[in-house]
């Protein structure tokens, strides 16, 4: 009875994230099922997962390998720590797949229970770096405005959202931000895309010399900010940040909890070639498990885990299901379809070009302009006058309602500001492209409609 489940989650359920008093006057809505790419409502109302749950459900619903996966091990052992100088075998076999497929120079992993756990790691682990390496005044990370970087202290300090920032006192001391590569909001008139991207890894540059190379540690990024509203940087902007990354000798740090296994079609979003860095750590999560169960972590490179091991001792630092064995056996089989099923490779050489095809028509929509795409990722403006580039108040959430329309029309798609963005599954069918983005140009057609009528 969704009226009463509606009822009972408004009165008990805290939702992330959420207004509760919208809750309170709308409800939500309850998904009971997926299989492949859709999910299903109380309603029974059939919807076309264009986020892949959060960014993370990257081989689809229903793959009863993966939940057998998770059920032999919960039989054999559903847990053990890695604490007691012990392990299990199922973290032995994914800390070791993992540097399999990591870009060379990976040969260690740090398991986490999420990303934003994965990047407060990061920020312990590149200060104890830097104290082992005798120079314990590099503290400083520097991240970007807009970012998100999860929801701890540590993450939500390393994340640029002001909201976020507000609402707690953050950051921690010790994390600094420049302005994000986006040329709609920091772009000057007539400016190109590659002499943009440059300008915006000058940011870096800047920010490095105004507080001291000496005193800065490491610059954290997304390859492509995903909940920031799929910014993609120009190509000249990554090699220009791994440049001075290096001219400066500060730690280099991708997030990849969005990025990650596949979703650039590529393992790792820094190897696409639009982006190209060698980073010295990278955070994962979501698509590790296909988002059936929660694990993240850090691969970190050995320049660092050198450091660690032979001058380190004990890392003080870790967490009960860290290596977390039904989590890892979960991952492992996740790894391991993903490699059998060539799901990278289709994504690089045929669903990417594809999406960015069909997407790409969106274009010619009267509301739409500056629609992009980077392998499974894709976003769009949403103007008011698309001749102007002049975007709707703010105040409008013609971006909510959007994605309102989207829902009843059957097609996750998210909203940021002025921004409407996809991240579908890893395992779309043409056909199922075809289709999401059908119902996406209806949705933008309802959204018109609506506009024109409130005049
Ligand atoms: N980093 C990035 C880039 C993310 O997108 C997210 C979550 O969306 C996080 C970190 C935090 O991950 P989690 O929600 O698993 O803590």
């Amino acid at each position: 009875d969704t009226a009463a489940l509606r009822a009972q989650d408004a009165a008990h359920h805290l939702h992330p994230f959420t207004d509760t008093q919208s809750l309170n006057a709308s409800g939500t809505r309850i998904i009971v099922r997926g299989a492949g790419v859709r999910i299903w409502d109380s309603d029974g109302h059939e919807i076309i997962d264009g986020m892949s749950g959060l960014w993370c459900v990257n081989l689809g619903y229903g793959r009863q390998d993966l939940v057998d996966a998770a059920t032999r091990q919960m039989q054999t052992l559903p847990f053990y720590n890695a604490f007691f100088k012990t392990t299990t075998v199922p973290a032995i076999e994914l800390a070791s797949l993992l540097t399999e497929i990591a870009p060379p120079g990976f040969q260690h992993v740090f398991f986490t229970n999420s990303g934003s756990e994965g990047n407060d790691t990061i920020i312990r682990l590149v200060r104890r770096y830097w104290d082992l390496m005798g120079q314990p005044r590099r503290k400083t990370i520097i991240s970007r405005r807009n970012a998100y970087h999860g929801s701890t202290l540590g993450g939500a300090s390393l994340g640029g959202m002001s909201g976020m920032h507000a609402q707690g006192d953050l950051p921690i001391p010790g994390i600094v931000h420049i302005d994000q590569p986006y040329q709609l909001q920091h772009g000057h008139a007539g400016e190109s895309a590659e002499h943009f991207g440059l300008r915006a890894a000058s940011w870096l540059e800047a920010k490095i010399r105004e507080l001291g190379p000496e005193n800065v540690a490491a610059f954290i990024g997304e390859p492509v900010q995903g909940a920031g509203g799929v910014i993609i940087p120009p190509a000249s902007y990554w090699p220009e940040i791994q440049r001075i990354c290096d001219h400066y000798g500060i730690l280099l740090v991708s997030d990849e909890v969005i990025c990650g296994f596949g979703r650039l079609g590529h393992w790792f979003g820094c190897q696409h070639p639009h982006i190209g860095t060698r980073p010295d750590l990278i955070t994962f999560a979501k698509g590790v498990t296909s988002g059936y169960l929660p694990l993240g972590g850090v691969l970190v490179g050995e320049r660092i885990a050198k450091v660690l091991i032979e001058r380190g001792g004990e890392f003080q630092h870790g967490f009960t299901y860290s290596g977390h064995p039904t989590c890892c056996a979960v991952a492992v089989a996740n790894v391991q379809a993903m490699r059998r099923e060539g799901v990278i490779e289709r994504v690089a050489q045929d669903l990417a070009p594809y999406l960015a095809t069909a997407f790409g028509t969106l274009a010619d929509h009267p509301l739409v302009g500056d629609v992009q795409s980077l392998g499974m990722v894709a976003g769009l403006v949403l103007y008011k006058d698309k001749a102007s580039r002049t975007l709707f108040d703010a105040e409008l959430g013609v971006g909510y309602r959007c994605r309102d329309h989207c829902f009843q029309n059957g097609v996750v798609m998210r909203a940021v500001e002025e921004r409407m963005i996809i991240a579908p599954p890893l395992v779309m069918t043409h056909e199922d492209i075809d289709e999401m983005v059908r119902r996406i140009r209806r949705s933008l057609d309802d959204t018109w409609a609506g506009l024109r009528a409130d005049g």
